[in-house]
C-alpha cells in the first residue's frame, strides 16, 4: 500500500476520540511493535515501514515542546474527532492550528476523521469542517472523512486519500 519507503504519520486527537480503535483497524491482526512510551500519552507504533506516532491532545502542555522532535519528517497528520464531543471541538481547533505553524510540519497533509458517525446526534463532517474552519487552511492539503472506527466504515477511504497524496 505504501511502497517501500519509510513514512511517518502522526495521529492526534483528544482522549476517547477513537485513535487506538482506528490504529487497530488499520493493522488488523498484524504484529506491531510499540516503543516504550516517549512521554505519557505518547506512543509510537511501527508497522512495516510506517511509523505511527499517536498522542492525546489537550493535556500536558509542558511536554508538548519535547514531542516536537517526533514531528520531524511527518508527511501526514491524522486528526481523530469524536463527533459527539461538541464541547471540546474548540480545543482541537486550537491544537491543530498551533501544530500547523510548526516548521517540522510545514510539509504535512492533514486527514480529519469525523469518527463515531454511528452515534445518534453526532456532528456531520460538514459541521465539523465548518467548526474547525478547515477552508482557512491554505498551506496544507487537507481532507475530512466520516467514519465509524468500530466497524471500520470510512477508514479505508481516508487511507486512500493519504496513499493518493504519496504519488
Ligand atoms: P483513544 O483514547 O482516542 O485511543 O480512543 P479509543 O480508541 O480507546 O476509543 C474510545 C472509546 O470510543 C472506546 O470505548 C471505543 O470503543 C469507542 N469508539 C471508538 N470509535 C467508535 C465509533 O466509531 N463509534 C462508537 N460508537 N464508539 C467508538
Amino acid at each position: 500500500l505504501f511502497g517501500n519507503e519509510e513514512h511517518k504519520i502522526v495521529m492526534v486527537g483528544l482522549d476517547n476520540a477513537g485513535k487506538t480503535t482506528i490504529l487497530y483497524q488499520f493493522l488488523m491482526n498484524e504484529v506491531v511493535h510499540t516503543s516504550p512510551t516517549i512521554g505519557s500519552n505518547v506512543e509510537e507504533v511501527v508497522w512495516k515501514n510506517i511509523h505511527f506516532i499517536m498522542w492525546d491532545l489537550g493535556g500536558q502542555q509542558s511536554l508538548r515542546a519535547a514531542w516536537s522532535t517526533y514531528y520531524t519528517n511527518t508527511e501526514f497528520i491524522i486528526v481523530v474527532i469524536d463527533s459527539m464531543d461538541r464541547e471540546r471541538l474548540g480545543v482541537i481547533r486550537e491544537e491543530l492550528y498551533s501544530m500547523l505553524e510548526r516548521d517540522e510540519l510545514s510539509k504535512a497533509s492533514v486527514l480529519v476523521y469525523a469518527n463515531k458517525q454511528d452515534l445518534k446526534g453526532s456532528m456531520s463532517a460538514t459541521e465539523i469542517s465548518r467548526q474547525l474552519d478547515l477552508t482557512s487552511i491554505k498551506k496544507h492539503p487537507w481532507h475530512i472523512q466520516s467514519c465509524c472506527a468500530l466497524t471500520g466504515e470510512g477508514l479505508y477511504q481516508g487511507l486512500e486519500w493519504i496513499v493518493g497524496r504519496l504519488k
